[in-house]
This record gives structure tokens, C-alpha cells and sequence, in this order.
């Protein structure tokens, strides 16, 4: 294939953090960067070279911003496939249509994973009443009902404890198709990001744990506190979904580990991954820089760290609770980095930016982190 070499022009659709990183490691690299979203000063956008603002439903608006780009890739991978047809025949679309089509929808997804041999939670597709009660009647209570479609971060999703409760669950999601899942009983979850190139070659950062709270990821930790075997598992696991799935790009693989260290795949993302912003301050090539190599046909970097252990500690909207965050009081911690996405409304749960740390030890990169944030507003910590 042709490879696209610095001085081109990149399209990303989408515009929010992950395409803003992306295109600082682009413009690292000396190419050139297009965002389009509906969106106006968006965090892509700020960074790009140029920001073009239409609905993702305006194909000739789609079809003009492929015409000035050599390469097109997503940083937000829920869009019509009309799109993804109308970025067209000549320009290079990575990850394809194909894979955004099985990512962007569970039913797809897990159908996908089961038949590659992938290790999934007890699953049922549900389409109505009558089916989820079958459902639940396979896969037992408690089980989360999760839309098929549009779902990130908890959305459209509930838990199921009761089969009484079945009726409320399916009003809840807007009787809309569906996947119910039992409830796995995990240790922890952990994500492997993935890279693989357009001749096949994959690399991965290893195994990184991820802690949530309210269905938003919180903290992540890398490596993984998991054994030696669950560590090889998963990283496995992940670079077998990358290749049946024929991702060529980033895919994060998010798993669940189990109390006997079995490892089950919740969910994929065939882009960077929030888990993964840690690998900008800790690895020689971050996911980004990965995802810009891979698009453009270059070869893969190297994943070697730059310390024993990192982690990262996401800020929302609520670290702005008591006004302007103490950003001195955390810069001032050796290892700490701050990145801000230029979000001027802070509201609650919406990601703001992160902080990351290197350390010795993962216990030691997690406090670090935790204690970075801590000191950025002395009131909620008191
Ligand atoms: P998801 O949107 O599928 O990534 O789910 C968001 C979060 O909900 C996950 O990170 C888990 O903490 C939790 N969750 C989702 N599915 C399950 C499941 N089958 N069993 C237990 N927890 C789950």
C-alpha cells in the first residue's frame, strides 16, 4: 500500500480529547491535521489545522473534508455508516468501515467475540418483552441489560436484580434492541491496547488495571497487579480479537478478571483508549503516535517504558467543584504530568483532562496519582 508521509493532511472525525492527543502526536510528526464534528472550538479543533463544523449526516460536507485529507480515521466511532461510505473510495479509511460496523453495536460486537472464540459473559440478544425474559432465564440475575446501540461510559444500561424487574428494565432503555448480560464477579478490570500495522505486526503496551466510578473510568494502573499467567492471558486474548477483527490501528480490548484469574472481554474500542493515556508520559510511542503509524503505513514503534510503573487519574467536571483547581499544588509533585483538553465548562462527569505519574511500583504511580489529584482541590480532601 502507499504510505503517507509526514507533510500530508490527516482527517479524524470526532473532536473531542482523543483527537486532540492524536493530532498533537501528528503534528509531532510534521503532518497536518483536519478535525470534523458538529462541534466548534473543540478540543481537536484547538489543535488542529483546520476544524470543519457540519452534521455527520451532511455527506457532501463529509464527502469534501475525505477530498482534502490523504487518510481518515475516528476518534469517535459512533457514526452513520452512510459516512463511513460517503468519506469514499479514494481516500484511505482506517480502521474500515467494517470494523467501526461490528464495534458500534453490542449485539454485533458479541456475536463477533463468541464466534471468534473469545471468552464473553453469558449473553442473550433481546429484542422484546419475551425475549428477555428467555433471556434471564439463561443467563440468570443478577444480569445488565445494555442497549445495542450508542452506549459508553454506563449509558443505556441497567441491572437487573429481580426477574420482576424485568418489564421496568426494557422501559428504562426505551424498549430498544439489547444484549443482557449476567453479572460477571470480577477482581479487577484490566485493558490491553493493541497496535497492528498494515502488514500484520501487532504490539501491545501489556496489561493495564482500570478502576471506575459511577461506569466512568477513574484510575488506571500500569502493569496490571494480576499474575504472571492472567497478565499473558490477557495481553492473548487481546491481540486475538486485533487479528480476527483485521484492526488496522489502535483496538483496546476492555476484560474483566475473574476470582480464579480467568480472563472474559467486556468490550472493545478500535481506537485510543482513556486507559491508554498513560502510555504519552510512560512509553516511548504512545497510542497515538501508534494510531497515526499505523494509518499512515509506517512502521510500528516501540512500546519500551520509560519507568517501572505509571498511572493516570482522570479529572471531571467535579474537581471544579470548589472553583479553579490547585493545578501548582499537583505540578509540584515530581513524576506528575497535567493534561487539560481546553473544555471551558467544567460540568460533572464530563472529562476534563487527567494526570498522570511514573513511579517504582504500581501501588506507588496509583498514590502518586491519587494524591496529585487530591491536592488540586484542598477543600473536597478536607
Ligand atoms: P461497559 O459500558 O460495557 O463498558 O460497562 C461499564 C462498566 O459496567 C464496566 O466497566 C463494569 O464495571 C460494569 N459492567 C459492565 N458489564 C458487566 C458485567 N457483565 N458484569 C459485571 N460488571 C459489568
Amino acid at each position: 500500500m502507499a504510505v503517507v508521509l509526514p507533510g500530508a493532511t490527516i482527517g479524524v472525525l470526532g473532536s473531542g480529547q482523543l483527537g486532540r492527543m492524536f493530532a498533537i502526536a501528528a503534528r509531532r510528526l510534521g503532518y497536518r491535521v483536519h478535525t470534523f464534528s458538529p462541534d466548534q472550538d473543540s478540543p481537536t479543533g484547538q489543535v488542529a489545522d483546520h476544524e470543519i463544523t457540519a452534521s455527520y449526516d451532511d455527506l457532501a460536507a463529509v464527502a469534501a473534508f475525505a477530498r482534502d485529507v490523504s487518510a481518515v480515521t475516528f476518534e469517535f466511532e459512533n457514526v452513520p455508516s452512510a459516512t463511513v461510505d460517503a468519506l469514499g473510495a479514494d481516500v484511505l479509511v482506517r480502521p474500515s468501515g467494517r470494523v467501526l460496523h461490528t464495534t458500534q453495536h453490542r449485539v454485533r460486537e458479541k456475536e463477533f467475540l463468541a464466534s471468534a472464540g473469545i471468552p464473553v459473559a453469558p449473553f442473550a440478544v433481546v429484542h422484546t418483552t419475551a425475549e428477555l425474559h428467555a433471556g434471564l432465564q439463561r443467563v440468570g440475575v443478577p444480569a445488565i441489560l445494555k442497549t445495542a446501540s450508542f452506549g459508553y461510559d454506563g449509558k443505556g444500561q441497567v441491572r437487573i436484580t429481580r426477574s420482576g424487574d424485568a418489564d421496568a428494565a426494557w422501559t428504562s432503555i426505551g424498549n430498544q434492541p439489547a444484549v443482557l448480560e449476567g453479572v460477571v464477579d470480577f477482581v479487577c478490570e484490566v485493558s490491553v491496547v493493541v497496535a497492528r500495522g498494515h502488514d500484520g505486526t501487532l504490539i501491545d503496551y501489556g496489561v493495564i488495571e482500570n478502576a471506575h466510578r459511577h461506569h466512568i473510568l477513574d484510575v488506571s494502573v500500569w502493569p496490571a497487579r494480576v499474575s504472571e499467567a492472567t497478565a499473558r492471558e490477557a495481553a492473548r486474548l487481546a491481540r486475538a480479537t486485533c487479528e480476527a477483527l483485521d484492526v488496522v490501528g489502535v483496538l483496546c480490548v476492555e476484560m474483566f478478571v475473574s476470582r480464579d484469574g480467568g480472563v472474559i472481554v467486556n468490550e472493545l474500542a478500535p481506537r485510543p483508549h482513556n486507559s491508554g493515556h498513560l502510555t504519552i508520559d510512560a512509553h516511548v510511542t504512545c497510542q497515538f503516535e501508534q494510531q497515526l503509524r499505523a494509518v499512515c503505513g509506517l512502521p510500528l514503534g516501540s512500546t519500551r517504558a520509560h519507568a517501572p510503573a505509571a498511572a493516570m487519574a482522570n479529572l471531571l467536571g467535579d474537581v471544579w467543584a470548589h472553583g479553579e483547581p490547585a493545578w501548582a499544588a499537583a505540578l509540584a509533585m515530581p513524576g506528575v504530568k497535567l493534561h487539560l483538553y481546553g473544555k471551558s465548562e467544567p460540568r460533572p462527569g464530563r472529562k476534563m483532562g487527567h494526570l498522570t505519574g511514573v513511579a517504582d511500583t504500581p501501588d506507588a504511580a496509583e498514590a502518586l496519582v491519587r494524591a496529585a489529584r487530591a491536592a488540586l482541590d484542598p477543600l473536597a480532601r478536607s
